[in-house]
């Protein structure tokens, strides 16, 4: 085998709770991840150099502060593969907008290189990931998931009904760890957390208007103060007939629901129409798993 062609899915969350600050820094987390169709490409080989990164979106750095990068010299180092690796990135996932689009990246490096070369199951590759990001994990299996801990206690939740999920992300970066260090826990209200079980009550029944009566994220309380276009975007979808609007992860994208095309569609056009600076609007479906070897190549 000689390269192989992987997609990595991006997530978003369809509630997201923290539940206290850990000694060590991070917080503790429950959470309801989702992939969704939106991907990026990797397509992994036998290259020149140890390792070589190139990638589409000039912006991103290809040397070895980027999460691909780093899962190569990880694999190669603790399987003491000496094989020379090139791999090529396309991005689709918008970049440091709560869709883990780089932990989704690093999953489907790690997971290409053991198609590629041989290497541990899955629950060890987990594990391994887990060192590069604690949504890595999540990443490898994809699906509908209760994440707890730091996000790396990964319980399957039933799979999600379908819908359109309209994602949209303002032109600009949210970064993951300041947005965690300026949440107060303290002063969050009861009707700012999400209820959780009443989703997860929504997916086992399928019902889309439960899970978006009791979804939430309790980041909005940071995020959508400091930009408060977020909020715009959310009414505008709401207001062009999404059943509910939502920032993922840290943000700044906000997901959308709809059950009909021609509506998510109407809605897009009123975002363009509201924002024609906001360039990264996609419609896309939650899928139900991810990071999938699309192509032996
Ligand atoms: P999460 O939802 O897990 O918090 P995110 O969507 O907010 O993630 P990413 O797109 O993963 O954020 O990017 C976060 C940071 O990671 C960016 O500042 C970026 O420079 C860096 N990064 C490293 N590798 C990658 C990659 N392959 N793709 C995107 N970002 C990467």
């Amino acid at each position: 085998m000689q390269a192989v062609e992987m997609r990595a899915r991006a997530k978003i969350n369809i509630a997201l709770d923290v539940l206290g600050r850990r000694p060590d820094g991070y917080h503790d987390l429950k959470t309801i991840m989702q992939s969704i169709s939106l991907y990026d490409t990797l397509i992994i080989k036998r290259g020149d150099q140890p390792v070589e990164l190139t990638c589409d979106l000039k912006s991103l750095p290809v040397d070895d502060t980027n999460l691909v990068y780093k899962a190569v010299l990880l694999f190669k180092e603790l399987f003491s593969l000496s094989a020379p690796i090139s791999v090529s990135l396309i991005k689709r996932i918008p970049v440091a907008a709560g869709l883990a689009g780089g932990s989704s990246d690093c999953a489907a490096a790690l997971l290409g290189l053991r198609k590629l070369f041989g290497g541990p199951g899955l629950p060890e590759l987990m594990e391994l990931g887990r060192r590069l990001g604690a949504d890595v994990p999540f990443c490898m299996t994809g699906g509908t998931m209760l994440a707890e801990g730091i996000g790396e206690k990964l319980t399957p939740l039933p799979p999600h009904p379908p819908v359109l999920i309209l994602v949209a992300k303002p032109p600009f970066d949210v970064k993951t760890r300041e947005v965690f260090a300026a949440l107060d826990l303290n002063a969050l209200r009861p009707q700012e957390r999400p209820d959780i079980n009443g989703a997860i009550r929504g997916l086992r029944q399928g019902d889309l208007r439960g899970i978006t009566r009791s979804w939430g994220n309790v980041l909005e309380t940071v995020t959508v103060q400091k930009y408060p276009v977020i909020s715009e975007i959310k009414d505008i979808m709401v207001e062009s007939g999404a059943l509910g609007a939502l920032m993922s992860g840290s943000g700044p994208a906000v997901a959308g629901y709809f059950t009909d095309r021609r509506t998510a569609l109407a809605a897009m056009k009123a975002l363009r129409a509201a924002f024609p600076e906001m360039r990264e609007v996609f419609l896309t479906t939650p899928v139900r798993n991810t990071n999938g070897v699309k192509e032996v190549l």
